[in-house]
């Protein structure tokens, strides 16, 4: 049996390890574009920050560690699957056949359409080779530009406020982290930033980026001079973009394989097309909570999906009921987190604390009596009951009433009810 995986991140080196624990005799080939060792995204921050060397970043850290399960690599990007004839096309124009497939392509940074976003200094963090060119120019002193401040660039901040750079953060929405808390929360968490000097703009965008070549009058005086939607004019010598990602899935058009946003699954991570699997941010699966087919972009849940794919792939049976819908965050210190549907449902109830003072806050969403959602700042000390409850979808009869007059009894109500 051969089993193809496209794409060396968490999912695709997840499930290459587990289909030969499983299968000693089959053949592995995993397919990347990138040349170097297989590396993860979600270590590049810390990269950036200094914490780390870029070897750290590797997701295996033994040079010959996938030689030695029998797991060969090959460089190259796939540019077309032929789902019938079980076939696929690369880059230099050399095809691979295969048995078992599982597309592990990740996401792709989304860059905002702003003239001169291409400009030199101008970077996402997606790749190792971004985060080297991001640190050539974040210098202490210097002056940077986030565009975005929702959960990666939220990482990124601190990354380059550890390298002392004199940080502005430009945010489209009207509160940070606008894709895991409600407007309370968001705020909150800016004005912790602001207390750590870093000046945010939110309700804004960037919307001219010009080089010191085209700069009228003021030449010379910034490598870059961003034009806020405020009117605000900001000169930077580097500016990092973070406005979101897309899973990256377009290779696949005339393949025949379901996407939606992401390549369609079902619960065994397998799409329409039967062999073919999908795993990681470019799978769209179908989360029984929502009753929705979501893409949750985070590591443990590639690493969740590609586990199940894989023994799919060998013929064993596993399902993912659920996608696991939690991110948690520490920014600067203050750590805060979003479970589930923590947007709320239709008809549902929600109850909301905030001590400002002490950068504490609590949201809890219910539909009939089941806690679906949650979002807090400051009390990870909630955060395992919170994740508990929401899994396991526990029905909390008249504990749902207590806890909208008071939240802070989630112990009592986890210990009675679960
Ligand atoms: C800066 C940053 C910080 C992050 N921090 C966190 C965090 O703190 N916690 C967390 O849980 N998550 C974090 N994430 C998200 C996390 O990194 C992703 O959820 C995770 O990498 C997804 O794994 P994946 O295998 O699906 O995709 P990826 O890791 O993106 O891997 C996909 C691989 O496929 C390759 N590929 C794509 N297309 C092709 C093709 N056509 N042919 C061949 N190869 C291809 C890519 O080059 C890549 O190597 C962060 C992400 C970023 C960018």
């Amino acid at each position: 049996m051969k089993h193809v995986i496209i794409g060396c991140g968490h999912a695709g080196v997840i499930a290459a390890e587990t289909i030969r624990k499983h299968a000693s005799l089959d053949d592995i080939l995993m397919i990347g574009e990138d040349d170097g060792p297989p590396y993860s995204r979600m270590a590049l921050p810390h990269f950036l920050s200094g914490a780390i060397r870029e070897a750290d970043t590797w997701l295996r850290k033994e040079e010959k560690h996938f030689s030695a399960q029998r797991i060969e690599r090959r460089q190259g990007r796939v540019m077309r699957i032929d789902s019938e004839f079980r076939m696929l096309t690369l880059a230099d124009g050399s095809t691979v056949g295969f048995d078992q497939l599982l597309i592990a392509t990740g996401a792709r940074p989304m860059l905002p359409v702003i003239p001169g976003i291409h400009s030199p200094g101008v970077h996402p963090c997606w790749t190792i080779e971004d985060a080297r060119q991001i640190m050539q120019l974040a210098r202490p002193g210097a002056r940077a530009i986030l565009i975005g401040a929702g959960f990666v660039g939220s990482i990124l901040m601190e990354s380059l406020v550890a390298r002392g750079v004199a940080l502005t953060v430009v945010e489209k929405k009207d509160r940070m982290l606008p894709g895991m808390m409600g407007k309370a929360a968001g705020k909150m968490v800016q004005q912790w930033c602001e207390r750590k000097n870093i000046r945010v703009c939110t309700s804004a965008t960037v919307s001219r980026i010009i080089p010191a070549a085209e700069q009228k009058g003021d030449a010379g005086q910034a490598p870059l001079l961003a034009r806020l939607s405020n009117g605000i004019q900001l000169p930077a010598d580097l500016i990092v973009v973070a406005t979101g990602s897309r899973p990256h899935v377009r290779f696949l058009r005339e393949s025949g394989i379901k996407c939606r946003y992401g390549v369609l699954v079902d619960a065994s991570m397998q799409t329409n097309v039967p062999g073919i699997y999908a795993a990681g941010d470019c799978a769209e699966a179908y989360d029984v909570a929502s009753g929705q087919h979501v893409i949750s972009a985070v590591a443990p849940n590639a690493a969740d999906q590609a586990y199940c794919a894989a023994l799919n792939m060998i013929g064993k049976r596993a399902f993912q009921r659920s996608v696991r819908r939690i991110d948690v965050l520490d920014t600067l210190g203050l750590v805060s987190a979003s479970f589930g549907q923590w947007r709320g449902v239709h008809g549902g109830q929600w109850v909301e604390v905030a001590d400002e003072r002490n950068f504490r806050y609590l949201r809890l969403e219910f539909s009939r009596d089941v806690l679906v959602g949650s979002s807090f700042i400051g009390l990870s000390e909630h955060a395992g009951i919170l994740r508990e409850l929401i899994r396991r979808h526990v029905g909390l009869g008249e504990w749902k009433d207590r806890l909208l007059a008071n939240p802070a009894l989630l112990r009592e109500a986890y210990s009675a009810c679960v």
